[in-house]
């Protein structure tokens, strides 16, 4: 009988990876991906920031969090994800900009308190030989970051303990594998309904997939397992086929923008010069990150990530401008139409203030960036705050029966669905064997 793994952002092609390579998909136990929008990762997964921490968790997620945290990095070690997804140990800062915009020490003929306790860490990086002038500032912090006025950056994590990724990317790499060990991909493809056998067991899924004509193909698959990955869109899913049911799944859309920015004083990969075995690969790359307090610049709170891509291309996101009043469209690829202009153009000054060009006796910086994405998503937000993983109860399905199949929840990853997107697949994919899973997820459980 068949898996279908509802959504293909990072939970389920996760889920498919590790499913399909403990037991790669056959006739008799196919492995289904379907997705409603035409192109996968339209998603969060697509546009989020690939930020990786070890052990940012609370304690229900602490197990989780560790072991993804060490998958990520195999998997960027076997596969050479340095190269394909830019996986790199990132150092971690955060910057407050004082209320005046000048500190006492600016005052006085210094160009503010830019890296204070940072400069332990300056030592480790620097820019390739070539461009090692261009790479970093005089004080040995990253120039792709612009030193503000007032500004004072702490140091609040290292590449041992964080990373970074481009998470479309990793998508894309999982996507192929998954389908190299016989997955199936269906896009553009809904499930509609949940067909039983006369014992009331779940059996086959109805689906419907919307042609290029417009026309729509209806259509069943056999399937005893469901496992429901998609994100945002999971209460309504799950309502759709399970109609009977008076689970309530806990999980809203929050919508985010950001910007990807490639800086002319960020052109070649940071190198780790003490060669620590940290960068996925053999190229001991380092990427950095900035979490910055609201301030005289910016009313939120932007996250900047100096990150990296596909074969070593070097690029900025910079994110944390959310809307909580967006509603969720129908399909992933709709959002295009609820984008809101002047949230970028806020977006776009935080950008060119965090890492433009500085201008001489100028407080603020002057554009010079060239734009490679602008993005708007929705992160799947639980009440807990914590992810949902689990297996949900037959008494909670409205009357439809298992037999020795069940369904699944793995979503409500909210802000760190990137993170703990291998470990989640990895727990799901014990789950659906029967398995012990390999974190302690006891307390994800849809309760
Ligand atoms: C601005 C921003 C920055 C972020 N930065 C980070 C970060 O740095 N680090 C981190 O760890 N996390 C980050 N996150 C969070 C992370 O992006 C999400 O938690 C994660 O991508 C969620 O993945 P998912 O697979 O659950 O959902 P999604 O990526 O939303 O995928 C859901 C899929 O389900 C599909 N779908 C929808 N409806 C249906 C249907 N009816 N039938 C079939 N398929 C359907 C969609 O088309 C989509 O492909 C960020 C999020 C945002 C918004």
């Amino acid at each position: 009988m068949g898996t279908v793994i509802i959504g293909g952002g990072i939970i389920g092609l996760s889920t498919a990876y590790y499913l399909s390579l403990s037991r790669p998909a056959t006739d008799d136990a196919p492995i289904h991906i379907i997705d409603s929008s035409p192109m996968l990762l339209a998603s969060a997964s697509g546009y989020a920031g690939g930020f990786l921490a070890s052990d940012w968790f609370s304690p229900a997620v602490s197990s989780l969090g560790a072991l993804s945290f060490r998958l990520h990095r195999e998997l960027a070690e076997k596969h050479n994800g340095s190269r394909k997804w830019g996986y790199a140990g990132s150092h971690v800062y955060s910057l407050s900009v004082d209320e005046y915009g000048v500190s006492e020490k600016a005052k006085s003929g210094r160009r503010g308190d830019w890296l204070l306790d940072g400069t332990s860490r300056a030592g480790l990086v620097e820019g390739r030989s070539d461009h090692k002038n261009s790479m970093v500032n005089q004080d040995g912090s990253p120039a792709v970051f612009t030193p503000q006025v007032g500004g004072t950056l702490n140091t609040i994590a290292d590449p041992e303990e964080c990373a970074q990724i481009e998470p479309k990317e990793l998508c894309e790499f999982l996507c192929e594998e998954s389908k190299s060990r016989g997955v199936h991909i269906h896009l553009s493809t809904t499930a509609t309904s949940v067909l039983t056998n006369s014992d009331g067991v779940l059996t086959r899924l109805r689906l419907e997939s919307s042609g290029g004509d417009g026309g729509n193909e209806k259509r069943e698959i056999e399937c005893d397992k469901i496992v429901f990955t998609a994100g945002a869109w999971t209460p309504r899913v799950f309502k759709t086929l399970f109609p009977q049911s008076h689970t309530r799944i806990p999980i809203s859309p929050l919508a985010g923008y950001s910007l990807t920015v490639k800086s002319p004083r960020y052109t070649h990969p940071f190198l780790d010069v003490e060669k620590r075995n940290i960068g996925g690969g053999e190229d001991n790359w380092l990427c950095y990150a900035i979490y910055c307090a609201p301030g005289r610049h910016w009313s939120y709170s932007p996250e900047a990530y100096a990150r990296l891509a596909r074969g070593g291309q070097t690029e900025v996101w910079v994110g944390g401008v959310n809307d909580s009043s967006l509603s969720l469209p129908e399909l992933a690829t709709d959002v295009k139409k609820s984008m809101n202009p002047k949230s970028f153009e806020s977006l776009r000054a935080t950008t060119v203030q965090l890492t433009g060009l500085a201008r001489e006796g100028d407080d603020l910086n002057q554009d010079d960036l060239e734009t490679v994405r602008e993005g708007l998503c929705f992160r799947p937000v639980s009440t807990s705050g914590t992810p949902i993983i689990g297996q949900v109860p037959e008494k909670d399905l409205g009357g439809v029966c298992m037999g020795d199949g069940g369904v699944w929840i793995a979503s409500g990853h909210g802000p760190w669905g990137i993170s703990l997107s291998l470990g989640s697949g990895l727990v799901v994919s014990e789950m659906l064997q029967g398995k012990k899973p390999s974190a302690d997820i006891r307390a994800l459980g849809l309760h």
